[in-house]
């Protein structure tokens, strides 16, 4: 923990463009709101199309100077961003609860989250390497070279925005590249400009992160599109991913896209499981922000023998969790990001119903406010099993065996984190290994991030891996480059 000393960082209303905090010249106004009480923060005049293109110019310009930098010097800033994390964590934890309402418990996962990828990225500037390789011609050396790409786009969403946008910047940065950045619109603050009052102060070069708040419709495309960047990093929706992936790759670019998209996380529980271990994974796995997480369970797939008493174990644990103010240390649940959001769950409770499932729990919808909604009897192509869900309601599945469990985990369009119970090492091992996703946990939650692990997920939640090595690959750009060293003999 930390004594803060230094004052709180302001002026929030303004753009970071070109290492210059300046107003928007868009006539649209981002009024940014307290999810949980409506209380505004602060108002953002947007960014305009011209402006996008400053930072893209600043970025272009600033980035060449940076990757000739010395590993030290680029290190040095990254650890000097973990030292002023470390001395503000109040005040960004304080952001967090008010500008995304996340409770207490998530806002301290956050920061832990988004200081372990800090210093992870440190670490790049002397990890990345090249290497030699042999050749079959005569006379002749292999050398692979890894460089910076260059300047990254980077966009990000409103559920983990300080975590989901740093696990990008900052190895983008460590390894040389420059970022222009749009954070989600629910969370300009936490999800960028945060971000870039704390390396401005740390010093890096003006230029190199530009964080441009605007208007989906402004400047959404035109931050993909733009000539200047040939990487798109996009954390978001599968269908928002989806777009982005044909915008990169139509028209006129071929652009390296890494896409972090929706999940539909199955926690399966095997009859030989420790029940009241599952219970609490199961509670804490599905109800940490609410459920607005993409590797948050989706469904909770448990085995026939053992169903009834999860059930009734589960439901007596949910009962006990604390809805309401998110600043509340005993405040389990906190707001629902925004009413839109409220509205899609509102759909999917009346949906789950009218499909036939058994609504053993509910509550009213207060503001932003959801309690949490448990369903039973749920078969896998019903809407609340299928889809994925982004707040506190669940389903639970009953599965005829251990095969028939597999079966239903596996029936999805999703493919990113799940998680599996059972006493049986082995046996979690070879079922672990049968669910066609990027991540899989046994004995815990599918809410999992490591600096150093390899995260992402496949079909569609996306392509690309973030952290350790995985992310250092992610944002360098190989080049084969060889040395004949004698004359070569050609054929003609
Ligand atoms: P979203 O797709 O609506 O928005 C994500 C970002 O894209 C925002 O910054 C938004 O402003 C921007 N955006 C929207 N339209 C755009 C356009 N046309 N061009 C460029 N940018 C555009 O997602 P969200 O609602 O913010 O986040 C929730 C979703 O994100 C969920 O589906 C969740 O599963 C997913 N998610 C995935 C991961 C992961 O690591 N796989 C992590 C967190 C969230």
């Amino acid at each position: 923990m930390s004594t803060n000393t230094t004052s709180a960082y302001s002026d929030f209303h303004l753009q970071f463009i070109s290492g210059e905090w300046q107003t928007g010249k868009d006539n649209s106004t981002n009024t940014n709101t307290n999810p949980y009480n409506g209380d505004t923060l602060v108002e953002i005049q947007q960014a305009t199309k011209d402006q996008l293109n400053e930072a893209y110019d600043a970025a272009t310009q600033a980035q060449e100077a940076w990757a000739k930098q010395t590993p030290a010097e680029r290190s040095a800033v990254l650890y000097k961003v973990v030292n002023i994390l470390d001395q503000r964590q109040e005040e960004i934890v304080d952001w967090l609860i008010k500008e995304s309402g996340s409770t207490r418990i998530k806002a301290m996962v956050e920061f832990g989250a988004t200081r372990a990828i800090t210093l992870e990225a440190a670490t790049f500037p002397n990890r990345v390497h090249g290497e030699i390789r042999p050749s079959n011609t005569p006379g002749k050396e292999n050398f692979i070279y890894r460089e910076p790409i260059g300047v990254v786009a980077v966009i990000s969403p409103w559920n983990f925005p300080l975590h989901l946008t740093q696990r990008s910047i900052a190895p983008a940065l460590a390894l040389g590249n420059a970022v222009v950045l749009k954070p989600a619109s629910d969370t300009p603050v936490t999800g960028g400009l945060l971000l870039a009052k704390v390396f401005e102060e740390a010093g890096l070069p003006k230029g190199l992160l530009n964080v441009v708040v605007g208007s989906g419709s402004e400047i959404g495309d035109a931050i993909v599109e733009h000539k200047a960047s040939s990487f798109v990093s996009f954390t978001g929706s599968t269908s928002v991913g989806k777009h982005i992936g044909e915008l990169a790759n139509g028209g006129e670019h071929i652009k390296q896209v890494a896409l972090e998209l929706g999940g539909n996380s199955p926690f399966v529980v095997l009859k030989d499981a420790d029940i009241d271990q599952a219970v609490k994974a199961a509670v804490f796995g599905k109800f940490l922000h609410q459920g607005q997480i993409c590797m948050a369970i989706n469904r909770i797939i448990v085995e026939n023998e053992v169903y009834d008493e999860f059930v009734e174990r589960f439901l007596s644990h949910v009962k006990t969790l604390q809805v309401g103010d998110p600043n509340d240390q005993g405040t389990a649940i906190g707001p629902i990001i925004n009413e839109k959001q409220v509205q899609s769950l509102r759909d999917k409770i009346d949906e789950a119903q009218k499909e036939g499932a058994k609504m053993l729990l509910s509550g009213e919808i207060n503001g932003q406010l959801v309690p949490p909604h448990v369903f039973t009897e749920v078969t896998r192509e019903m809407d609340i099993a299928y889809n994925e869900i982004f707040g506190p309601l669940i389903g639970i599945i009953r599965a005829k065996n251990e095969e028939d469990a597999l079966s239903i985990a596996n029936d999805s369009m999703y493919g990113l984190s799940s998680a599996v119970f059972t006493a049986d090492m082995q046996k979690g091992l070879r079922f672990a290994r049968g669910i066609r996703a990027g991540m899989t946990h046994i004995n815990d939650i599918p809410v999992n991030d490591e600096s150093n692990v390899a995260f992402g997920g496949e079909k569609n939640s996306g392509i690309g891996r973030f952290n350790g090595e995985w992310v250092l690959e992610e944002f360098t750009r190989t080049h084969w480059i060889s040395m004949q060293n004698e004359p070569r003999e050609y054929p003609f």
